[in-house]
């Protein structure tokens, strides 16, 4: 077998050779004449001229050896439902689903959208959009009417697909609502609303002429047969905007042939699954990592995909690895940020289920701090790894690749570049590669691989200008991360470059500190930003939410823990890195996707306005900091 190294090097020096046998791995219905075109930099075309499509090799091309077996394995722990899909099912489902969507008139290169809850007619929604060469895109359910409505504006569907309502820790969120103040705030709205009606809303309001129930157009399709639109490797699969932590989401556009290659390749080398096994996911089909690792990577593959509606902690906390005994889970993919949710309770439930059908647990989208990955690594007895990636690219940039080579774990790092990215650190200001241990931006030199962002919805400057900008005379994608490389070739995330804090000079990324931090014992987590300070420039300021708050309950109790706090950052970096404050709250404000919202919290910190909030998951969390920084709550 060959090295991690051996292996990226050939990916980077031969990128055809390499890219040409992953492609393989997929079905092709005319092959490609040319695996590469990069005539027009930074664009980057795959595969050109081949013909494939997303849902056949997710569905179809699975039917002749595993028709009877699992495919979708539903569980909602909000409704109670649970319900199993084997392939042939699976295939039926999207053939209806991709009926009714062409008897509205759903046709290649349109477009529509879906805010749907985590239920198997999302998944049918987005297989039959593609089945049909329609472009999706997937947004958030439950996100406000108005961030719903600026998408419909940029993507301008044909349809919305959605249902009566979604749910959460036991409430009921009324997306139907929703979607028709959006739709009034819209200056370009959908010809057709087709809603999903699962029962929870019994009677939502339905506008005459556009809004269709689901169950009602099914029903006249049963049967339906419609065959897959084979579009060029590089027509648009789908739309998906970026989370918006650091500012307005981006339209990434994804391709078809790449994005199918790039999944089925890290099927293989990261995530080790084999066909017929099954992943669990623990995601939303609104973000990144649902599109690749709940929907398509699995079921191209040929694996069962897990889809589970619910908290991790409700009915109780060991429901994940109940999950996993119960279904056999070979593959796991979770956030930090829901293990940080774990680590908040007790331990005893992550010994209680038999997961020793695990091989991995992969976790990407925050830093994972040391002690948290420590912790849930010892306390499942399994592999933890961290990978690390954006919307941007689809699939991880940096991770260890355990399908190629078992290469030691260091903790706190995602370890290396992925086969087919080009990395190199680069120093912020002259744009040269800085060496080891020294800090830089994370960057690729293109082409970036497949399965990567073929541009930004509808403004190909926007791609150039926002990615392909950031140093002179030097064409490189930027990730806006901040990271380092150490002297064994692992990196290390240090924070958004937005993030980067400058005291009396140092510059020290957000990273660094909340990592010294959560080395506390009593620390659930922790976000640091910078504030401004008339004599250092900067100084760091930490917010962080402790397991065991009793102590707080006095002044002197307060005052003591953050003193505990301030020991052991000095004892890991230096005073430079100790924290002006330490204010402990109970949550910290987040995206709804988990990522702390440092760009608020800092604006807050310094008496500024915290702008932008509509990608908000709990106003709390603002309202905490608020008070916190105020004095209200001390
Ligand atoms: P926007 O680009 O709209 O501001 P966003 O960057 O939060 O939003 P995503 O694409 O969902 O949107 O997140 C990607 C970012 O998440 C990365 O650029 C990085 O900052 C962070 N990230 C992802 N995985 C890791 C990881 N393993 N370690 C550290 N940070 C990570
Ligand atoms: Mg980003």
């Amino acid at each position: 077998m060959a090295t991690y190294r051996e292996f990226h090097q050939r990916s980077i020096d031969d990128r055809e050779g390499f890219w040409r046998d992953e492609a393989a791995a997929i079905d092709w219905q005319a092959p490609f004449d040319q695996v590469l075109d990069y005539s027009r930099p930074p664009f980057a075309r795959w595969f050109v001229g081949g013909t494939t499509n997303l849902c056949h090799n997710a569905v179809d091309r699975h039917l002749p050896t595993r028709a009877g077996q699992k495919a979708l394995i539903y569980i909602s722990t909000e409704t109670g439902q649970a319900r199993t899909y084997t392939f042939g099912e699976l295939h039926a489902e999207v053939n209806r689903c991709t009926a009714v969507l062409r008897s509205l008139c759903l046709g290649r290169g349109d477009r529509m959208l879906i805010y749907m809850p985590m239920v198997p007619e999302a998944v049918f929604a987005m297989l039959a959009c593609v089945r049909l060469g329609a472009i999706h895109s997937v947004v958030f359910g439950g996100f406000a009417s108005h961030s719903l409505a600026s998408r419909i504006d940029d993507a301008k569907p044909k349809l919305l697909f959605t249902a009566d309502a979604g749910m959460r820790g036991g409430k009921a969120l009324h997306y139907k609502g929703l979607v028709d103040e959006a739709i009034r705030l819209s200056a370009h709205p959908p010809e057709h609303v087709v809603l999903f009606n699962r029962g929870i809303d019994k009677n939502p309001a339905m506008t005459a002429g556009r809004d269709l129930d689901y169950a009602a157009l099914r029903a006249q399709h049963m049967d339906a047969q419609v065959p897959v639109t084979w579009l060029e490797s590089s027509e648009p699969s789908y739309i998906l905007y970026t989370s918006g932590t650091t500012g307005k989401p981006k339209g990434v556009q994804r391709d078809t042939g790449g994005y199918a290659v790039a999944l089925a390749a890290s099927m293989q080398h990261i995530y080790c699954g084999k066909p017929g096994e099954t992943m669990f996911t623990t995601s939303d089909i609104g973000w990144v990592v649902g599109h690749s690792y709940i929907v398509y990577g699995p079921l191209i593959h040929g694996m069962a995909t897990v889809l589970y509606e619910g908290l991790p902690i409700r009915p109780d906390p060991g429901i994940w690895w109940q999950i996993v005994a119960e279904h056999k889970v070979s593959v796991m993919f979770s956030s930090p940020t829901a293990v940080r949710v774990l680590k908040k309770q007790d331990p005893r439930y992550l010994g209680q289920h038999d997961v020793s059908s695990l091989r991995h647990l992969f976790l990407a989208g925050e830093p994972l701090d040391e002690p948290t990955a420590r912790w849930i690594s010892e306390g499942l007895g399994v592999p933890v790894l961290d990978h690390y990636w954006q919307t941007e690219t689809g699939w991880a940039l940096l991770s260890s690749l355990p399908g190629v080579e078992a290469t030691p774990v260091k903790y706190g790092s995602p370890s290396f570049p992925a086969y087919g990215y080009d990395v190199k650190l680069l120093h912020e200001a002259s744009g040269a590669e800085v060496g080891a241990n020294e800090k830089g931006v994370v960057t690729v030199v293109p082409p970036l691989p497949p399965g990567c962002m073929s541009t930004v919805w509808g403004q190909d400057d926007r791609f150039v200008q926002t990615y392909f900008s950031s140093f002179k005379d030097k064409l490189v994608y930027t990730t806006f991360d901040w990271g380092i490389r150490d002297d064994d070739g692992y990196y290390f995330i240090l924070g958004r470059t937005d993030d980067v804090i400058n005291v009396a000079g140092h510059r020290l990324g957000t990273r660094e500190i909340e990592e010294a931090v959560s080395a506390h014992p009593n620390i659930a987590e922790v976000a640091v930003v910078g504030v401004h300070d008339a004599i250092k420039g900067q100084v760091p300021m930490a917010f962080a939410v402790l397991k065991d708050a009793s102590m707080l309950a006095t002044p002197a109790g307060r005052r003591a823990m953050e003193q505990e706090v301030f020991a052991v950052v000095d004892k890991a970096l230096g005073p430079v890195g100790r924290p002006a404050r330490v204010h402990f709250i109970a949550s910290l404000p987040k995206t709804r996707s988990g990522k702390v919202l440092r760009r608020s919290i800092q604006a807050i910190a310094e008496g500024r306005d915290p702008g932008d909030l509509t990608t908000l998951d709990d106003p709390g969390g603002i309202d905490q900091v608020r008070g916190a920084v105020t004095g209200v709550q001390e």
